[in-house]
């Protein structure tokens, strides 16, 4: 049985508690939210932090409501299953509320939330493991180690954003409110990840407080498709979110393809999206488009074998994938998943 290490638990009340209990713990302290990652990673020693502060209580963070613009803003402490099922995110974001509603298993979208979806840490087959698994190959480049174990002599970590919701939110250009010892702050969701497998995350020692989603206009349609080995419980082997708001006369007036499970930050498939433009679903015109995006999709994703299922079939089921989600998004199905 693994044991959790030692450590302090803080429960604030407030976002001024919780901020100030992280200013005075600085690198010894870590947040937590549903837990569902952080304990796992915590029995394996990937994280070993003297005070771990709990987010439950703060109820700056707790409630999801539409501005009047149509604008949704979720707390981070939404569950997933809140999420996926929630009338107005099915409604207004449906490539999110699938999203939500495939990662991991029932139990775990009840503990997990909206907030520790996004800032999940990546993953890696030489680093999801055990301390004493990782001690007998002498670690590795994103802990303890020195060597990556996926390409060899590599400089840099390219452990894999693994995080369901982040393509999707992509897709519907998010912004993210941070609240930090400077006060809060807003920023687009691209702005938060970057290529760093060891930390994918551009913000630190900020605690996000809400998701913004811009209002969709009334011709949007969405869906996300997610390869996995099992269709109950796994992380993805590939995900990809798809957008499409369509024009009055049904041509897709603005489209999105978003990526994860790739590279240590998710991936915007802008080429691929851009040949969908003034397509109309069900031609033959968008018919040509979505071969060409799956195309033009797979020259971009470079899957690695740095997490289960074999590279070379990730890469062939890139185009596979695009077209289904593509598909799905414009019949208002979804999601697309293997089971
Ligand atoms: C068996 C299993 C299968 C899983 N499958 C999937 C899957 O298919 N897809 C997927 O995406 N995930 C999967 N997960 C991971 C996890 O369950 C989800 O990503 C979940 O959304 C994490 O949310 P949480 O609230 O439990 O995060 P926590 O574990 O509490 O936190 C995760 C990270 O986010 C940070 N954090 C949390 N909240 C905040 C905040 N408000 N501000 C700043 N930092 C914060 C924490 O410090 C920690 O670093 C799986 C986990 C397990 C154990």
């Amino acid at each position: 049985m693994l044991r959790l290490p030692q450590f302090e638990l803080a429960q604030p009340r407030t976002l001024d508690e919780a901020c100030a209990l992280l200013v005075e713990h600085g690198e010894e302290a870590q947040l937590v939210a549903g837990g569902t990652d952080l304990v796992p990673n915590m029995k394996h020693e990937l994280f070993t932090p003297k005070v771990v502060i709990s987010l439950a209580k703060v109820a700056e963070l707790r409630g999801v409501r539409q501005e009047a613009d149509g604008a949704l803003v979720l707390g981070a402490l939404t569950t997933l299953e809140a999420l996926a099922q929630d009338e107005r995110v099915r409604a207004r974001a449906p490539a999110l509320a699938q999203a939500a509603g495939l990662v991991a298993g029932p139990q775990l979208r009840r503990m997990g939330t909206l907030g520790g979806n996004v800032m999940l840490d990546t993953r890696c087959q030489w680093y999801n493991q055990t301390y004493f698994w990782r001690q007998a190959l002498g670690f590795c480049l994103k802990k303890d180690g020195s060597a990556c174990h996926v390409v060899a002599g590599g400089a840099k970590c390219v452990a894999a954003a693994s995080n369901d919701t982040a393509p999707a939110l992509l897709s519907l250009d998010a912004e993210l409110v941070f609240h930090g010892p400077a006060g809060a702050r807003r920023i687009a969701i691209d702005a938060l990840y970057s290529a760093d497998g060891i930390y994918n995350k551009t913000v630190r020692g900020e605690i996000l407080v809400e998701v913004r989603v811009p209002a969709t206009p009334a011709g949007h349609r969405g869906a996300y498709g997610k390869l996995r080995e099992r269709g109950s419980i796994d992380f993805p082997l590939l995900g990809i979110a798809a957008r499409l708001d369509l024009s009055a006369d049904g041509t897709v007036a603005s489209a999105a393809l978003c990526a994860v499970a790739l590279q240590a930050r998710p991936l915007r498939l802008k080429k691929a999206a851009e040949v969908l433009l003034g397509t109309r679903p069900g031609t033959a015109d968008f018919e040509a488009a979505l071969q060409e995006a799956g195309a033009l999709a797979q020259k971009q994703c470079h899957p690695l074998d740095n997490i289960p299922g074999d590279a070379d079939y990730r890469r062939e089921m890139v185009p596979v994938y695009v077209r289904r989600t593509l598909l799905a998004a414009a019949e208002g199905s979804g999601p697309v998943h293997h089971v």
